[in-house]
């Protein structure tokens, strides 16, 4: 196979939290293909917002250690210095947050966005070329009126509009790679379903990689060509969305399976896995997922590496 558009090796983030240090990622490895819709998934505090911060080096100030390598088509980002990082985010890498409003600033319109966005990565083009661009853009992510999208404070439109509009800044710098965190949880279901078939949509017209951040196995599986599941700051099952959701190999996708399964069959409870998530001051030795785990076995006191099951399918567990 020629070599990954991102090859994630042995990253480990670590937190200066109140209660000790935090270890947020623990020697997460991943390759991720050109082209690919990624699904990145796993139980609320399983990394997956760490995993995606640490890509674009923005991780908070409270940040201890993050070692390992992240190598950008062969080039180390964890070594690039913060002027070459700014070469990198919202160009190479994008990313859309579940929160707008956080990224858009209430005292410019939409133009002054979406032209700000590209000015970086398309010094070649004039004002007016960049503005043409943005229409064609704001067209294509489904904006009724692009010309008034264009003149539209953040506050004027819906939260799907917003949303629209964020995915739009992101796609006219043309990123290597574009990371939705969370982008749809905000939203009502019927503006999620409307967002994740427009991100479906634009596949004919954007080449690059999404990593797809996401509660929602059922829009991952939906979506996603391939999925990553993340425990307690670990990668525990990756592979082909067909063959994870068809064939999960690890008892933790599984039991997520089944959570969403009971959620359709319209269970009113909150259905969860039973046992708590580690904590990750002082993560146990072993398998990290064995105190939940129904199915383990003496050794499962050493932790299992990630074992290739079929092509591209890997999971971490001794299990066979
Ligand atoms: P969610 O689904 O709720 O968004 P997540 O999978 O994105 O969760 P992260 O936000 O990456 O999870 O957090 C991973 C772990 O790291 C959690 O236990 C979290 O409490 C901890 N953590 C994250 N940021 C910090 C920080 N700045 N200081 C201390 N601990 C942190
Ligand atoms: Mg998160």
């Amino acid at each position: 196979m020629s070599e990954p558009l991102l090859r994630i090796e042995d990253l480990s983030v670590s937190f200066a939290g109140d209660q000790g240090v935090v270890h947020a990622l623990s020697q997460v490895t991943l390759d991720i293909q050109r082209g690919r819709i990624i699904g990145i998934v796993g139980e609320s505090g399983s990394g997956k917002s760490t995993l995606a911060l640490a890509l674009l080096r923005l991780l908070p100030g409270n940040l201890l250690d993050c070692s390992g390598r992240i190598l950008l088509e062969g080039t180390d980002l964890l070594k690039l210095s913060q002027a070459q990082m700014r070469g990198v985010r919202g160009r190479r890498i994008s990313m859309i947050f579940q929160d707008p409003m956080s990224s858009l600033n209430p005292v410019f319109t939409v133009e002054t966005h979406l032209i700000d966005a590209q000015r970086a990565s398309r010094p070649d083009l004039s004002t007016s070329e960049m503005r043409q661009r943005a229409l064609e853009m704001l067209a294509k992510v489904g904006i009724p009126d692009p010309p008034a999208g264009l003149r539209a404070y953040p506050h004027q439109l819906s939260g799907g509009m917003r949303q629209r509009t964020m995915i739009a800044m992101a796609l006219l710098t043309e990123p290597a790679i574009l990371i939705a965190d969370e982008a749809t949880t905000a939203l009502d279901v019927t503006i999620e379903a409307q967002i994740v078939a427009l991100i479906r949509a634009l596949r004919s017209d954007y080449a690059g990689t999404i990593l797809f951040i996401s509660h929602s196995l059922g829009l991952v599986a939906e979506l996603c060509d391939e999925v990553v599941v993340m425990y307690a700051g670990t990668v525990v099952e990756s592979g082909p969305s067909a063959a994870v959701f068809a064939k999960p190999q690890h008892p933790y996708t599984r039991a997520l399976l089944e959570c969403e399964l009971d959620l359709q069959d319209g269970a009113d409870r909150f259905v969860s896995i039973p046992g708590e998530v580690p904590s990750l001051i002082d993560p146990p030795g072993g398998c990290i997922f064995a105190p939940r785990c129904r199915s383990r076995f003496d050794r499962c006191l050493t932790a299992p590496p990630l074992i290739e099951r079929e092509s591209g399918h890997r999971a971490a567990c001794w299990l066979p």
